[in-house]
């Protein structure tokens, strides 16, 4: 013990493995434990607004809005309709609807390829779920936009599927409501994806003139492009989620174009309610409720035509 090392053995002659000093001595294997896989990083995320962590079931619970802050997630289109729709109502439509490739586009990867994979990653053909359904028992055709497939663009299914839920409204002479995700028409698809938006709007315009009934529509983030451009900024009522994005183009595009700077947070669903463009900003577990009264006020306030049944 003269070096002033301890040894560990109170003798000082080295321990029981033939006299080498501890330090000499091959390193003993660890106590082996159970491999950690780590925390499950699909059942946690952290809100990007208030950067608290967030338990996906819990989330999902709460209509993906963040409970701390009031953050309002992307929401997948079935869970949108479970929100909306009265339980068991919700009956889905031109669910066959799939898109063709009639321009056989390529960018990163042939635009074929990128539908297949999409489709088989979320088990659906397109960007767009509708149906009938009643919304506290009224009769109504819901569309609900699903951003998860290619940002909610609309082609020429997406497009359609749009232009038959004011068709269905118009036969059924019920009220129509279209929640929109959309990043705009989809350029896969070229002018077949921009044909959509004049498609759907004559589709729309026959609501009102031949069934007199309204329409809702609810702009959640984002609502842009040649969505933003027709159906979603026509609703005889338009709504919008807090802090959606609302617009037409980007920023960055609007201010090279006009050359100058933009006001902050010009494309928010606040500034647009502020400037005229939205008539209400409504949270998303207020929604159903608002789109009822909406409904029951806009339908029984309207003239009814001589001989017509309400
Ligand atoms: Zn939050």
């Amino acid at each position: 013990m003269s070096n002033g090392i301890g040894n560990g053995n109170p003798n000082g002659s080295g321990g029981a493995s033939g006299g080498s000093r501890w330090f000499e001595q091959p390193p003993k294997p660890l106590p082996t434990r159970p491999q950690s896989k780590g925390p499950d990083k699909d059942l946690w995320l952290r809100c990007p607004s208030c950067a608290e962590i967030l338990y996906r079931p819990v989330l999902a619970e709460r209509g993906q809005v963040c409970p701390h802050c009031g953050h309002h997630f992307r929401i997948e289109a079935s869970a949108r309709v479970a929100l909306l729709a009265d339980p068991g109502s919700f009956v889905v439509h031109d669910d066959h609807l799939g898109p063709g490739d009639p321009l056989e586009f390529s960018d990163a990867k042939p635009y074929h390829k990128r539908l297949i994979d999409t489709q088989k990653k979320l088990g659906v053909l397109d960007a767009f779920l509708s149906g009938s359904c009643t919304i506290d028992g009224l009769p109504v055709e819901l569309g609900v936009f699903d951003f998860r497939f290619m940002g909610g663009s609309m082609g020429s299914v997406v497009g359609e599927k749009v232009t038959r839920v004011f068709e269905r409204a118009t036969e059924r002479r019920c009220p129509a409501i279209v929640v929109s995700a959309s990043g705009g028409a989809r350029m896969q698809e070229g002018i077949l994806s921009l044909m959509q938006m004049a498609k759907s709007c004559a589709a729309l315009a026959k609501l009102r003139d031949e069934a007199g009934q309204p329409y809702i529509s609810v702009l959640t983030d984002p609502t842009t492009g040649g969505v933003a451009a027709s159906f979603a900024m026509l609703g005889d009522l338009i709504f919008a989620e807090p802090n959606a994005l609302i617009g037409f183009a980007g920023p960055r595009v609007i201010q090279q174009t006009i050359g100058e700077n933009l006001p902050e947070g010009f494309q928010t669903s606040e500034y647009l309610l502020a400037h005229g463009m939205v008539d209400l900003i409504v949270p998303r577990n207020e929604l159903r409720a608002t789109l009822a009264e909406s409904l029951r006020w806009l339908v029984e306030s309207r003239p009814v035509a001589v001989g017509e049944a309400r």
